[in-house]
């Protein structure tokens, strides 16, 4: 049987919360950060939904006090210019139509829904749906089917390399992060090295470095040294020298590929 795309929280996303047998969910995955922030608010207090509702992150729970309301009115507040399906910057999109009702997105997925009947256009593939929306997955696979590149016998490089024309197509039609469409030396010019009183070495904080790069540099970097929540700037570099020797090599492969 097909697996179905799951673009909405289940119970395993907020599991660490207490939850009412039965409690209503279908809030968007991109509100997820926002949910648990809501969640660990609300100190325990049994909840009974967490939905969305006019376009807008909506949380029904048990023995509300004045201030857990303005909370949840917050948060609520917030998720309207979070998008529902990737958790990027949105807006409120409003058809207009008398049936429709305002729903947060980016421009990436303004037409998405959580859920069936899918409009034309949105992946039905419960894989390449999830790439489309969760930038961590996205690049993951990207990092692990560049690493494998070097190594692997001719019928992996072919599922490599498919897997890697998958992504390259997402990161056109579904982009996600402010620097997607940046290049390696847009990048490197605009992420400033800082120095931190008393610590020797340039550094680039975390913080500094836009989306999708700052995730693309931490799964790159597993084995390099972070303080301060900062990168030192010769681990920045090497990643960024790295991305641009594997896209040739990519590019390479890709020509050899076609020519065969
Ligand atoms: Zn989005």
């Amino acid at each position: 049987m097909r697996a179905d795309v799951k673009l909405v929280i289940t119970a395993k996303d907020v599991e660490q919360f207490n939850l009412v047998p039965g409690a209503r969910l279908s809030a968007g995955i991109g509100w997820r950060s926002l949910i648990h922030r809501a969640l660990l608010g609300l100190k325990g207090l049994p909840i009974r939904a967490i939905i969305e509702r006019d376009g807008g992150l909506s949380i029904e729970a048990e023995g509300l006090s004045d201030r857990d309301r303005m909370h949840l009115l917050d948060v609520r507040m917030h998720s309207r210019y979070v998008c529902e399906l990737c958790g990027f910057e949105g807006k409120q999109i409003d058809d207009g139509q008398v049936d429709s009702s305002p729903r947060a997105r980016c421009s990436a997925h303004r037409d998405w829904r959580t859920s069936p009947p899918f409009p034309a256009g949105q992946p039905t593939d419960p894989m390449e749906a999830r790439l489309a929306i969760s930038l961590y997955e996205r690049e993951f696979l990207r990092r692990e089917a560049l690493w494998s590149l070097g190594g692997c016998n001719s019928r992996e490089l072919a599922l490599r390399l498919k897997q890697l024309d998958l992504i390259e197509r997402l990161d056109a039609q579904y982009p996600l992060g402010v620097a997607a469409a940046s290049t390696v030396h847009e990048v490197a010019s605009n992420v400033p090295h800082i120095e931190f009183r008393n610590e020797p070495g340039l550094r680039v904080r975390v913080c500094d470095i836009p989306e999708p790069w700052r995730t693309r540099m931490e799964l790159a970097s597993t084995g390099s040294t972070m303080s301060l929540n900062a990168f030192y700037l010769h681990d920045w570099q090497k990643f960024l020298a790295l991305w641009e020797r594997e896209h040739q090599e990519l590019l390479r492969l890709q020509a050899t590929l076609s020519e065969e």
